[in-house]
């Protein structure tokens, strides 16, 4: 959240489930983890002046039970009271279903959204790498890459817009993780090519798509990216790294203070978590900070 006031750019946060499972301590409760998030979220995005939403990400087939329904049920009785929902937008991530069980599940997560204001992210193709302990080993190459059939298709069962708002984590060449340049393709074409595809069936119609795993991404292919309709990148495992290497380098720097020789107890102004802490979320909000520039959102903010 400081990145993107920084920035002067609105943005997402977002938690997996395995994310929010983390979140939850002891309970090792994805929901409950989830729930947490959107207290605190909810609560610290108003001290800034940028919009934020609050997403969770990446739910698989499996735990669309235990994790989707339940919060979209909690933002169900959130909006009968007046409120609003608990969070802003849901991903059910059904790429490892055959489309035509995605698109079943997902319209039906689409209707309950829509009723909600819920924004619904879907995803059809698949991301390699790996993220959050999912694989992408028993995949073959080709499913890397959507096809302009299987995007039409998902505008068929789900609509332009009016049947509820989606987001499509359509798959070009990303990959999870941070490569090298010049090891994965991406083939940024493959959006622009949906897009015309869209505009021919449906005129003035347009995907609103997610980049997953831009981490190790040319600013290039971003911006590549952003022009043929991406409007949210996922950037995962490089501000992880901000962080840890920030702490580490505080680690580092402050060797005696943290790691004195027992019974001793070092130096209480390097080893407080707040002192690491906030030396780590410094390098990620400089690398949120830096993100915003190079997709084109900082300086955009419609404010809090
Ligand atoms: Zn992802």
């Amino acid at each position: 959240m400081r990145g993107f006031a920084q920035a002067g750019s609105d943005g997402i946060v977002q938690v997996t489930v395995g994310g929010a499972r983390y979140l939850s301590g002891a309970a090792k409760d994805a929901l409950t983890g989830a729930r947490a998030f959107a207290a605190l979220g909810r609560e610290l995005a108003e001290r800034y002046p940028v919009t934020i939403a609050l997403h969770t990400d990446h739910c698989p087939p499996g735990d669309a039970d235990s994790f989707l329904w339940p919060l979209l049920a909690d933002s169900a009785g959130r909006v009968e009271r007046g409120e609003q929902p608990l969070l802003h937008s849901h991903m059910f991530d059904g790429s490892t279903l055959p489309l035509e069980e995605n698109l079943r599940v997902s319209a039906a997560l689409l209707d309950r959204c829509r009723e909600l204001d819920v924004v619904l992210e879907v995803e059809c193709g698949v991301v390699g790498g790996e993220e959050d302990g999912i694989g992408d080993e028993a995949v073959g190459r080709d499913r890397l890459y959507t096809t302009r059939v299987d995007l039409l298709r998902v505008a068929e069962a789900l609509g332009t817009g009016a049947r509820g708002r989606y987001l499509l984590a359509a798959t070009f060449g990303n990959v999870h993780g941070v490569y090298a340049p010049g090891q994965v393709t991406l083939r940024p074409q493959i959006l622009a090519d949906g897009q015309a595809a869209l505009s021919r069936v449906h005129a003035g119609a347009r995907f609103r798509y997610v980049f997953h795993g831009s981490s190790g991404s040319s600013p290039e292919e971003l911006r590549a990216a952003v022009d043929h309709g991406v409007v949210k990148v996922d950037l995962d495992s490089e501000t992880q790294y901000a962080f840890t290497r920030a702490a580490a380098e505080h680690m580092i720097d402050h060797r005696d203070g943290v790691l004195a020789p027992e019974p001793a107890l070092g130096d209480k102004r390097a080893y407080d978590p707040r002192a690491w802490g906030a030396e780590g979320e410094n390098g990620m909000a400089e690398r949120v900070a830096q993100a915003c520039e190079q997709l084109g959102s900082a300086g955009r903010s419609i404010g809090a």
